[in-house]
């Protein structure tokens, strides 16, 4: 059974997206060149008064990249030591808790919910301690997190909620963008993201002026104004060709959304009666942009589902294959298998299917039928 090159369906393909803005990204580039403006040029300042107004909230501050965007946050929000704890879902990509640390503060893990795989608000509630500073939701996928649970939560508490949003961009909670539903909100612009650079950069949103002014200053070496340093701060500026590259992305983000939630519907309806596979929660109140087609596999069944999509040239991922307390790099933090059981059985279980705007009806569908007929033989 030989592939031809036509076959071959890539996991994300970031070379498709740029065929059509290509002459457009091309004068921007030349724009810049000729202004000389590199580092926080008057496309940023554009930029973040577009992607304010996009995410519904009042300001936005473009830095370096998500990672930055969460790191700057918490510092921001006063989170400076060991003493300082703040819960995060132990799913979610490392960054999350490496923001965390990068800020010095102490990473305090909880569970998922089995059947959306965001942060579980009874599992919050139990890791609360008098130290809690603030909780991070992550809209994991692109679906939001239960935010009025969590607000209900840091409301009695008087701790911050942050939403790392960098997998939803232009997703919906109750009607509302995710962006404004905590003290601030953090999204990545790396390629790959619903709305994603030409490089690295990333952004922080909120409604509150004073964290606003605070991450501005700590983004650029704690100052204000050139040479007046007032706090000791990073260097996460955002480039300005990135800034004017999102601002003409940002324009077809709602479209590409659109296209990756048709993608999903038709993988819904293909793969739904297939034995073994459970697929991503639709509920009514919440808008999934899609960042990762997450499926749900019988813990049997994964790999060999997955070795009959490579042989047959599609690509797939796994998001992720160790929850944060069983990555080398968090075994610091003292937690066992079995802290997490949900977060734990998710990274058993979970397969990422081909996912991105430019997909076309026939490839899903290729990739539905190669997955069917791998399940229908494992019964045998
Ligand atoms: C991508 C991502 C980040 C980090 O963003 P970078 O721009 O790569 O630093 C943080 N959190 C989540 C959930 C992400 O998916």
């Amino acid at each position: 059974m030989g592939i031809t090159s036509e076959d071959v369906i890539p996991f994300v393909d970031l070379g498709l997206q740029h065929v059509p803005l290509r002459e457009a990204i091309l004068e921007i580039t030349k724009s810049v060149l000729t202004r000389g403006d590199f580092v926080l040029g008057g496309a940023v300042a554009q930029f973040e008064r577009e992607f304010a107004e996009y995410c519904e909230t009042s300001f936005c501050v473009g830095v370096g990249n998500g990672t930055d965007a969460l790191t700057l946050v918490l510092r921001a929000l006063g989170v400076e030591g060991p003493e300082h704890e703040v819960i995060l879902p132990a799913l979610t990509f490392v960054a999350t808790a490496e923001a965390v640390v990068n800020a010095r503060g102490r990473v305090a893990l909880a569970d998922v919910r089995p059947d959306t795989f965001t942060l579980d608000p009874a599992s919050v509630e139990r890791a609360l301690t008098p130290r809690t500073r603030a909780i991070i939701a992550v809209h994991l996928y692109g679906l939001p997190a239960d935010m009025e649970a969590l607000r209900e939560i840091a409301r009695e508490r008087r701790i911050h909620l942050i939403e790392d949003a960098a997998q939803a961009h232009g997703a919906r909670y109750k009607g509302a963008r995710v962006g404004g539903l905590g003290d601030a909100a953090t999204f990545s612009f790396y390629p790959s993201k619903n709305l994603g650079a030409c490089g690295d950069a990333g952004a922080v949103v909120t409604r509150d002026a004073d964290i606003s002014a605070r991450i501005r200053m700590l983004r650029d070496h704690g100052s204000r104004k050139k040479y007046e340093h007032l706090c000791v701060g990073f260097n996460s500026r955002l480039d300005t060709i990135q800034a004017a590259i999102l601002s003409l992305k940002l324009r077809l983000l709602d479209g590409w959304n659109g296209l990756r939630r048709a993608h999903a519907a038709r993988y819904r309806h293909a793969l739904e009666g297939v034995d073994g596979f459970e697929l991503p929660e639709c509920s009514a109140d919440r808008e999934h942009v899609m960042h990762l087609m997450v499926v749900k596999v019988r813990e049997a069944l994964r790999d060999r589902v997955s070795t009959s999509l490579s042989e047959a040239g599609i690509g797939w991922g796994i998001h992720y294959p160790s929850p944060i307390h069983r990555t080398e790099a968090f075994k610091f933090l003292g937690y066992s298998l079995g802290d997490f059981p949900v977060a734990e059985e998710a990274s058993r279980r979970v397969l990422s299917l081909p996912m991105y705007a430019e997909l076309t009806d026939a490839q899903v569908d290729r990739v539905c039928r190669v997955i069917s007929t791998s399940c229908s033989e494992a019964r045998f």
